[in-house]
């Protein structure tokens, strides 16, 4: 690619001028004491930048600083030739080292920081979202004697954020909810001079055209920096509405179980059958250690023997037989029934379906080999791991990182809440029951999928209403009808 001077570089304000391009913004501070720059922009981007000082009358050689508003590639790749012809000092917050190349910061941003160089002062805030290590910049200009505030979100895009780019780049949905934070945060500060750095947040060439004539500087307008907040918040808010549009996930919650045996091959098969597109089911080990699909802590309630006979309460849960004895016993429902399954088998007969796993953690101690597994079938993407026990879910996020992790809760507090961005879990699963259309927004803005729990014909049509983004179902197939004739 070359880049070329598709925006000629101009003072913008004071002592603030652009020598960027349209794709890539890139702004120096003429400090007096040396030269500060803003995001270099593509490799390709750094002879723009020298060029561009060169022709405002300036040398590279006096770059002292480099600020980085975050590290993707296309703020950042410029700057090692940059760096090899002014040795200037490069700043980032360190969360973002991962996405750069061939060099790594001199210095790391904290939140609250204060860079001072000559008569310039720049406050640098963690506004993570877009990336991890997103920075914005905030300082004085002064022009004809008066003094503006410049202010720069460092990482306003939103398509970074769509479950699908997520999902590729193995990043957290919780990023989601601290973009939200973050531009909540950015209101707080008052900005008359809003600095972008793509050049189409700002209007740089438009705004640039219109200075050449006009007597007033049409880049300090002290409303616009609040109407591209909204606009960026609104525009993250159609991302997560389009998918839980789309996306919704429908899943047999134990299987079809309304009408199957919970937990058994001819009931998840039927789920598949009636529509869903997601599995619910349980893990528990036996006593020789297997993972196996049952709900209760005892067989009582849903086995039968090999006679037919009721299980009684004293035979206990799975973890008192082995698998091979497990055997002896059926799930039964209705006029139906089934063997119990193992973990593993299931996931050879579903993992390649395209199907989302909702995987319910029933004891402690089974993490590791959940994750294992998870691992091996490729589903690290389209398996959520859930408990109602939260060291379960921390446990296993402890184990594996990159696997997504919901936390089933009766209640939602504001500890609730702590505690899911703590462990950066990507999911909540309230009960159907208590969502409500506040509730959820307010959940999806805090980053969470959320998918509710306890379902019958009724609440499934407020909380779908409510907007959640999935359901665990023992009738899919009428959820399915339900979803079609929306
Ligand atoms: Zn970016």
């Amino acid at each position: 690619m070359t880049i070329t001077h598709d925006i000629p570089p101009f003072r913008m304000a004071g002592n603030l001028y652009f020598v960027g391009t349209y794709a890539a913004s890139s702004h120096m501070l003429d400090t007096g004491d040396g030269l500060i720059l803003i995001d270099i922009g593509y490799a390709e981007s750094a002879d723009v930048v020298i060029d561009s000082l060169s022709i405002l009358g300036y040398d590279v050689a006096d770059v002292k600083y480099i600020l980085l508003s975050h590290g993707h590639y296309d703020h950042s790749d410029g700057v090692p030739a940059i760096v090899a012809r002014s040795g200037a000092k490069v700043f980032m917050f360190e969360a973002d080292n991962k996405y750069l190349k061939g060099f790594t910061p001199d210095v790391y941003l904290h939140d609250g920081d204060v860079i001072r160089l000559g008569n310039t002062e720049i406050l640098c805030l963690a506004t993570p979202g877009h990336t991890e290590g997103t920075a914005s910049f905030f300082f004085n200009i002064t022009e004809n004697g008066r003094t503006y505030r410049a202010g720069m979100f460092g990482g306003a895009g939103t398509k970074q954020l769509t479950k699908a780019y997520l999902d590729r780049h193995g990043l957290s949905y919780n990023l989601r909810g601290q973009f939200f934070r973050s531009v909540e945060r950015l209101r707080g500060e008052h900005v008359d001079l809003f600095v972008g750095n793509h050049s189409w947040q700002n209007h740089t060439r438009e705004n640039y055209e219109k200075s050449l004539t006009s007597a007033e500087n049409p880049f300090i307008d002290p409303t616009r920096w609040g109407e591209f907040l909204d606009s960026v918040e609104r525009k993250l808010e159609a991302v997560i509405a389009e998918e839980t549009r789309t996306e919704f996930v429908n899943y047999a919650h134990r299987g079809a179980s309304e009408y199957l045996p919970e937990n058994t091959l001819l009931s998840f098969y039927t789920g598949v059958y009636m529509g869903a597109n997601g599995i619910e089911t349980d893990v528990r080990r036996t006593k020789d250690g297997t993972l196996v699909l049952f709900h209760d802590k005892t067989l009582e309630r849903v086995c039968i023997d090999a006679d037919g006979t009721p299980v009684p309460p004293e035979a206990g849960g799975v973890e008192a037989y082995t698998y091979d004895e497990l055997q002896q016993f059926s799930i039964k429902k209705g006029a139906y029934t089934d063997k119990i399954v193992r973990f593993e088998d299931f996931l050879r007969l579903f993992a390649f379906r395209g199907l989302t796993f909702a995987i319910e953690l029933k004891g402690a101690g089974v993490e590791e080999e959940t994750a294992d597994l998870i691992r091996k079938y490729g589903l690290q993407k389209k398996a959520v791991v859930t408990s109602f026990k939260y060291d379960y879910i921390k446990a296993i996020k402890a184990y594996a990182p990159e696997l997504r992790v919901g936390w089933l809760v009766k209640e939602v507090t504001d500890e609730t809440i702590a505690a899911l961005h703590a462990i950066a879990a990507d999911e909540i699963c309230p009960q159907a029951s208590t969502v409500t259309p506040e509730l959820v927004h307010a959940w999806h803005r805090e980053g969470f999928r959320v998918r509710a729990w306890g379902l019958d014909r009724e609440n499934m049509k407020t909380a779908i209403a409510a907007g959640v983004d999935g359901m665990t179902v023992n009738f899919p197939d009428v959820l399915r009808d339900y979803l079609v004739r929306l």
